[in-house]
């Protein structure tokens, strides 16, 4: 795992275009502030469980700190602040007054019960709440958080804090403050670049096919967005498995059959045994994890973990388009491979900005009181990703660059112009 690393090297080369100086460059690399703790809870089955937590706190210069927070095994310092440079970066893109921040426990969380959960997550807010707050620092859902998470980090928070603060979290439920469009968002503002950069080639989206690595909250509801848009979504996968369908995949009836069965392949596997003419009828067939990143597909979408493009297998990509979902999917080697190749990819920092996006939109209606209808966040998401998608594509345009150069060219002008304002650099 080098998530960091990925990072300094994209930062490095746009500040070379940007022609930047060496203690600028350094103070871009830099974190503000990391944070971390033990998190020692009892649990349910028995006995205690002890978990290393992060919070870091990348760069606020541009607004208050401002990243989900995932619960995941493989959470570590060197990940948390890779993921909080790239929210700096990605608040940046999409122009919206916010800082850099992620925060993550290392736990494995199917193996906990959801009480376990609850208590995990009042134990991530006790521990870092003096660094935390709406003018602070606003966490949000990442990888295995969601809404009933960040309602009982927000309730731990106001009852330490003696105060209502709904706007120092955002993706929380709508009972307590949570935006309308909220839970789409990623993957709309995701749909949104992408339907802009396919219209940029003069290409229809409904003519085109698309192949999904992940069923969660991103994944699904790009899978059903993209099809409502009239796309063949012909692959679709998760860790069990992937399912392909040259004929198009039912969507719908796939994501009941994951929620009951636990993954996609449970549409027609029980166990390891598959269901061999209900898949000849269909068309379909069951494939392992991986096999959905080299399928015959137009547009990839990864929208599970990083570093799933990688050096060894970016040659097997057969698609023209990739749609980064998910934070860091392609390394950069797999990027400079795929760039040779003419693949287009579409980067992380701007493809997911949606979701932060939508977070921006909540933190201000829990600050003014305003309660926004669903078709208006959906309008304002639209136009905040159709603006940055055309910044960026002016800029690799212009500079005759990747989409992802661009994107950090943009954002760390708009960094620099800040930490500038402020007599940081
Ligand atoms: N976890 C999401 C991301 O990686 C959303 C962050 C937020 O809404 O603050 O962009």
């Amino acid at each position: 795992m080098a998530a960091f690393e990925y990072f300094k090297q994209n930062v490095g080369r746009a500040a070379d275009l940007l022609g930047l100086s060496k203690s600028e460059r350094e103070a871009l690399m830099t974190p503000d502030r990391i944070l971390r703790a033990d998190l020692t809870i009892p649990l349910e089955a028995g006995g205690t469980g002890t978990f290393p937590a992060y919070r870091v706190q990348f760069n606020n210069a541009r607004g208050p700190y401002k990243g989900g927070i995932r619960f995941h095994p493989e959470a570590d310092e060197d990940e948390v602040s890779a993921l909080a440079a790239m929210m700096a970066i990605k608040c940046a893109v999409v122009g919206i007054p916010l800082g850099g921040a992620k925060g993550g426990v290392a736990v494995d969380p199917k193996k906990l019960s959801r009480n376990d959960l609850h208590l995990l997550a009042r134990e991530y807010v006790k521990a870092f709440s003096d660094n935390l707050g709406p003018d602070q620092d606003i966490p949000a859902p990442d990888v295995y958080t969601n809404a009933e998470i960040m309602g009982v980090m927000l309730d731990e928070y106001e009852r330490i804090t003696g105060k209502s603060q709904p706007a120092m979290i955002t993706g929380k439920p709508l009972s307590l403050g949570g935006s309308l469009g909220r839970d789409t968002a990623t993957a709309d503002g995701a749909v949104t670049v992408l339907v802009a950069a396919l219209k940029d080639r003069s290409l229809d989206p409904t003519s085109l096919t698309a192949s999904i690595q992940g069923a969660g909250n991103a994944g699904g509801h790009a899978a059903q967005i993209l099809s409502a848009l009239g796309m063949r979504v012909i692959g679709l996968a998760d860790s069990g498995g992937t399912l392909m369908n040259p004929g198009g995949i039912d969507v719908e009836k796939t994501l009941v059959a994951k929620e009951s069965k636990g993954s996609v392949r449970g549409l027609y596997c029980e166990g390891s045994v598959c269901d061999a003419a209900a898949l000849a009828s269909d068309g379909a067939t069951v494939l392992s994890a991986e096999a959905v990143l080299g399928e015959e597909t137009d547009i990839l979408v990864p929208a599970a973990l990083e570093e799933q493009v990688t050096k060894e297998n970016a040659q097997s990509v057969k698609a023209g388009f990739i749609l980064e979902i998910a934070n860091g999917p392609v390394t950069p080697d797999a990027d400079a491979s795929l760039a040779s190749r003419g693949v287009v990819v579409i980067p992380d920092v701007l493809a997911n900005a949606g979701g932060v996006t939508v977070s921006y939109f909540e933190w201000i209606q829990n600050r003014t009181g305003e309660r926004w209808e669903a078709s208006a966040v959906k309008k304002k998401l639209e136009q905040v990703m159709e603006d940055a998608y055309r910044s960026v594509a002016d800029v690799a345009k212009d500079r005759g660059i990747t989409l992802r150069e661009a994107s950090y060219v943009l954002a760390l002008e708009r960094i620099v112009d800040a930490m500038r304002s402020r007599g940081k650099l």
